[in-house]
């Protein structure tokens, strides 16, 4: 560049003009937008199919719109460059360009018949070849089909159950192969006198918040299952309210949860669940509230997150049994008795969760505790899991909050399986699912105006939501 401008310079005045009025010239042809980009616009049929042998354009970053349901995949550059020489190569014939599509209106138009297509449903043992064999195609047509990257990956590992949609020309030779890769993306290789060439159509997803609400009856799993809610989601929901609840042993009668989660649509079409976005659960009078950030955490509608040093239980609760007795009878006396532990009761076998991250200060076993684990925190904090059938770590290990530290069983001084869990903070038992823990950290400084703004929407949306439901009682 640095040499450019001094032989620019060293030119004389006139000729420095012309040639500043010459790049100005080209400039402004270059960035004009040309007919023929307008002209060639398409857009796919009413019901959004694609026709065959109709050439769709690849969106371009200056070019509007592409077709109201898909867009191309952007991961597919060598697809753009088809089609870029295509409308490229008339820009400089600008003017013969528009004679010819005076001559012949349809220019920009199929120019061949619709060709008629027929789906195949690959069955067990079904390879490309048996279905080309089927159709009347050659073995010289999966060889030039497979050639192409994409569709060499995709097709010779094609499973049974999947549809293949073939078109083929009057003269019998192959026009274009369609094969769904998964529910918004479609392999589609096309044939025409140039050769084969594939590409990647996606389809958009569609995001859709749902409302769902219930107060439990008698059971968590089954008041989810009744809202509606799969058994991922309402293991999300329990993960979310984790650390405040424990969701083994606190659930009553009464309590209850709303929540606004994703929905993720194509063409209209039911995909699957996205994200829980915001939610909220009334544990014994204790309002919880929890909303989705864009950094993937959740965070207390204050702005506080989710995540805490300790999980209110180390079992899943849905390996617990019955959660509404809080006069449970000690699996060891077979009376009621406060004693300096909580014990879930749980089949032989559920993973053991460590609390809060820690190292393993003992991991033995004694006739009393039978496979025992003790994990000190801090200076502060030890937790002590009491009675496992295995135990999956060693004395010394580091473990992650969370992490199968062993699994519940019977071993020791009891008369039925549980685990037997203790809380000790500064050398004193507390009552885990009770104590005030120090508070998690707030969100980032820098993200809290944001955050309080998303919030305000998403806890506004659920109270107008549980409203809605009240009223529809
Ligand atoms: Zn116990």
């Amino acid at each position: 560049m640095g040499k450019v401008i001094t032989l620019f310079k060293l030119l004389p005045k006139l000729h420095q003009m012309l040639l500043c009025g010459l790049v100005f010239v080209t400039l402004i042809i270059i960035l004009m937008p040309s007919d023929d980009v307008q002209a060639s616009k398409q857009t796919p049929s009413a019901s959004g199919e694609y026709d065959v042998n109709t050439r769709y354009d690849v969106p371009l970053a200056f070019r509007k719109p592409t077709p109201p349901s898909a867009s191309l995949s952007e991961s597919n550059p060598s697809q753009r460059t088809h089609s870029e020489p295509l409308s490229q190569s008339r820009e400089p014939n600008k003017k013969q360009a528009l004679a010819e599509a005076a001559d012949k209106p349809e220019i920009q138009k199929t120019t061949a018949p619709k060709l008629k297509e027929k789906h195949f449903q690959v069955k067990s043992g079904d390879t490309l070849a048996a279905i080309f064999e089927r159709v009347g195609l050659t073995a010289k047509d999966v060889y030039d089909v497979t050639q192409l990257p994409k569709a060499k990956k995709n097709l010779l590992k094609i499973m049974p159950g999947d549809d293949l949609v073939i078109a083929k020309t009057p003269d019998g030779k192959l026009a274009q192969l369609t094969y769904h890769l998964d529910k918004i993306t479609t392999l589609i290789v096309t044939h025409n006198d140039s050769g084969y060439k594939e590409q990647i159509v996606t389809k958009k997803v569609e995001a859709r918040s749902k409302f769902a609400s219930a107060t439990i009856e008698n059971n968590f799993w089954n008041a989810g299952v009744n809202a509606g809610l799969t058994p991922n989601q309402i293991m999300q929901l329990a993960t979310i309210f984790g650390w405040d609840i424990d969701f083994a042993l606190d659930l009553r009668k009464g309590d209850q949860f709303a929540m606004i989660f994703e929905e993720e649509y194509a063409d209209g079409e039911f995909l699957k669940n996205g994200n829980i976005l915001a939610a909220e659960f009334t544990n014994q009078g204790d309002r919880y509230t929890a909303v989705r950030y864009k950094d993937g955490n959740y965070y207390s509608e204050e702005g506080r997150s989710m995540r805490k040093a300790f999980l209110r239980s180390p079992v899943d609760f849905k390996y617990v049994s019955s959660s509404f007795n809080p006069r449970r009878l000690h699996p060891v006396t077979g009376q009621v008795k406060a004693h300096r532990g909580v014990d879930y009761v749980a089949a032989v076998g559920t993973p053991i969760k460590a609390a809060g991250n820690g190292r393993v200060i003992k991991s033995s076993y004694n006739k009393y505790n039978g496979n025992y684990v003790f994990i000190k925190h801090n200076d502060t904090y030890t937790t002590k899991y009491l009675h496992l059938t295995k135990r999956k770590v060693k004395t010394g290990q580091s473990v992650k909050q969370g992490q199968i530290i062993g699994t519940l069983g019977s071993t020791g001084r009891v008369t039925g399986p549980h685990l037997h869990y203790e809380f000790i903070v500064n050398g004193v038992h507390r009552n885990p699912r009770t104590i005030k823990l120090p508070k998690s950290e707030p969100i980032a400084k820098k993200e809290k105006a944001q955050f309080a703004t998303l919030s305000k929407t998403m806890m506004a949306e659920l109270e107008h939501n549980k409203q809605l439901q009240i009223a529809a009682q």
